[in-house]
Formats: structure tokens, sequence, C-alpha cells
């Protein structure tokens, strides 16, 4: 059983290793439903953020922009979003604006015929009837996979099924926010984009400082922050970044079995042959300097306090969460090109990044949020297999604007 949902029929498939699962969610090489952050490849991960890079900046233009609305506008998305969402929700809606697909939202159940006692199973079975594509974001862990499962039984009967998408599922998994993680990180390592890295058209000059330093994702340090065991983001995202050699995680949250990195997961990464480490505080000696001077990449978490049971109550008690926030002092000795990230939203009470870091060239976490929006109309169009379209398109757009007199 999951929740109060009755899995039995797909216990037998939701039983198998992930690896095992990948090839039902695919069409020939192409992504039919997204349900895992290891469903992309380093190949996928470049094609999309290829894709999101054409697509930003088609957008900005009236042919372009109208070149990108004229792509799906046969096709409708249902947004069922059951538990709280802003920037998935908002970022996938606008997606589907820039690709001219329109969309429509579920978002409280008992607004739905499920306050009426309909299963979600059916809930969603019947959103097919109306649409191409459900994105869906339940507290239920593992209800958008058996979804996907239950689609994949109508295509074997010939019966209409569409793409699902998991825009965030219990405390699994949030593939796209690894996705637009990952694109983030893409142009935030290119050292090339204006908007990323304007300060440093030099790549050389920052070598000069940090010698050993190269393009991409590959060889970077990484430090995820705060509370890692119930972060989905967090996980979902670390386990992308096994696919890119000689990476370094430092793992910086409390010693509690709530909040820190759990076993199972420390050692899946250190099968992949990651190199993982765990430390308390930000200020950690590695190798004779704290931990955060070694970081190209911080990635910051709230604490998901809505989930604290009445022990983790009590028990939080006793840690000093100061250690797990960011401040100036702290961000001034970070690597001048690292990049600050955080899935937002953060939490102002508690304070994990202050705004007074907002200004900082470091911080990327409303860049990040921007990214999501680009990075999902680029997955739209890998689903919708309209990708080829947008490159040959934008060949030609470049082509003429390279010809173009003035
Ligand atoms: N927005 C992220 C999520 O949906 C992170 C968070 O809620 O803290 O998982």
């Amino acid at each position: 059983m999951g929740g109060e949902l009755n899995f039995d029929e797909y216990e037998s498939r939701l039983a198998r290793p992930v690896r095992v699962k990948v090839p039902d969610f695919q069409v020939g090489d192409r992504l039919r439903h997204i349900i895992f952050s290891s469903q992309f490849t380093p190949q996928l991960l470049e094609r999309i953020g290829r894709v999101a890079d054409r697509i930003r900046l088609l957008a900005k233009s009236v042919p372009g922009h109208r070149f990108l609305n004229n792509l799906l506008p046969h096709k409708r998305a249902m947004l069922y979003f059951t538990q709280p969402s802003t920037r998935t929700f908002l970022s996938f809606a606008a997606a589907c604006q820039i690709l001219g697909m329109a969309c429509n939202e579920v978002r409280d159940p008992a607004v739905s015929s499920e306050a009426k006692g309909e299963s979600p199973f059916d809930s969603i079975r019947m959103f097919s009837s109306y649409f191409d594509a459900i994105i869906m974001r339940s507290a239920i862990p593992r209800f958008a996979e058996c979804c996907a499962y239950m689609m994949n039984d109508l295509a074997r009967t010939q019966r209409r099924n569409i793409p699902i998408i998991n825009a965030g599922a219990g405390a699994d998994e949030h593939p796209t926010q690894a996705l637009l993680d990952i694109y983030t990180l893409q142009r935030a390592f290119k050292f090339e984009s204006v908007r990323d890295s304007s300060k440093w058209k030099h790549f050389d000059e920052l070598r000069s400082l940090y010698p050993g330093l190269r393009q991409g994702i590959a060889g970077k340090t990484f430090g995820f922050c705060g509370d890692i065991r119930r972060g989905r983001t967090a996980r979902s995202l670390v386990q992308l970044l096994t696919l890119y050699e000689d990476i370094t995680v430092y793992f910086i949250a409390p010693q509690h079995p709530t909040l820190a990195l759990p076993n199972d997961l420390k050692e899946r990464l250190l099968s992949r042959g990651m190199n993982v480490r765990e430390v308390s505080s930000f200020e950690e000696q590695v190798d004779g300097r704290p931990v955060i001077e070694h970081l190209d990449c911080l990635y910051m978490t709230r604490i998901q306090r809505e989930h604290n049971s009445a022990s983790d109550e009590n028990e939080f008690k006793e840690i000093d969460f100061s250690r797990f926030c960011l401040n100036k002092d702290l961000v001034s000795r970070m690597r001048r090109h690292a990049a600050i990230l955080h899935p937002f939203p953060r939490d102002a009470a508690f304070g994990e990044i202050p705004t007074e870091i907002d200004s900082d060239d470091r911080a990327y976490y409303f860049r990040q949020a921007r990214n999501g929006m680009w990075v999902r109309a680029a997955l739209l169009a890998h689903v919708f297999d309209v990708d080829g379209a947008i490159n040959d398109y934008y060949d030609d757009y470049t082509r003429d604007m390279q010809i173009a007199p003035g």
C-alpha cells in the first residue's frame, strides 16, 4: 500500500532496481514518462541543455517567440499539484505557454471528485481523456511511478495513454529540479555566458587563481548543506552528479538521523566512484583549509520543519543550526566563481541564506529558478518530439542573423 492508495497491482514493478525500470519510461531513445533523475544520461542532459539555451534565445524575439508558440498548440497539459508548489508549478505553466501548449490545473483534491471518494488513479485516467500530458506533484511516494505504469498498461491494449511527468513525489525524487540544477551548473561552469559569469570573461585569469580549474561539471567540488535526508532535490541532484567524473561532495548536515545523509544513499554514491565526505560545519578543516573554501558549488536546503515529529522537535533543540546558515563572511571566503544554489523556498525565519547574500555574484538561486522555465520547456519539447524542429529553426535563425546587414 502507498498512503491510503492501493499499489498492489504495481508492487512487482515497483520492487525492481531503478536501472531495470528505466526502459519502461522510454520509447526508443526518447523519454516518455519522467519519473526518476537517473533516466537522464550525460548525453541527454547536454541535448536538453542545448535546446534550453536555444529556446531562451529564440523567445527573446517576436519571430522566435511565434515559432516556439506554434510548436504545440494542439497539445494540452494538466498540472495536477496536490502538494504546495510555487516555482515548479509556475515554471511548468510558463514552459507550456512558451511552446503554445494550453494547460489547466487541479491543486486541491477537495474541489475535485476525489472529495466524493474518487481514487486518485481514476482522476489520473480521467485527466488523460482531456489532456496530452500530466505534470504531477503528490505527497504520496511512488504515485507518479504507478501512474506511468498505468499509462503503459493502457498503451499495451491500444487505449489512450499520455506522458506522466513527476514534479516532486513525496520524499522520493524531484527529477525536473535535478534537471534544472544540472542546467544551471552547465551554464555556470562554462565560464562563458555573460549572464552567468560576466566577471569571468577571461577564464585564464580565473585559472591562475585556481590552478587545475576546468570547464564543465566534471572535477568539481560540491557542498550540500541542511536537510539532506528529507531533501528530495538534493538527493535527486547528487545522484545525477555521479554521471560526471572526479566529483567530490561534502555533506554539511547535523548528525541527526532525520537530517543526515542516509547510509543507503552514501553507499550508492561511493559505489559509483564519488568522493563523499560528511562534515559538521562549513569551518571543518579538510587538507588544512575549511570546507567552505574548497567548494565550486554550494547547494543549500531548508530544514523541512513541516515533517518534524514530536521527538524531532525535542531533539532539534540540542542542535546549533546556525552552523548550517550562510553569512556574508562565509560567502566572501568562497572561491570567486563558486555558485550558491537553493531549490527554494528558503526559510526566512531560519535564515539558511540571508537576503544580504542575494547581491553577491555567487548567488545563483534566482537565475536557477528562471533556468527551470527554459529547461522544462526543453524537456516538454523532447517529450513531444519537437526539439529537432527547434534546433533546425535555431540554425537557420542564427545563420540569417549573421548575414543580415547591420
Ligand atoms: N521546492 C523543493 C521541493 O519541492 C524544496 C523544498 O520544498 O524545500 O522539494
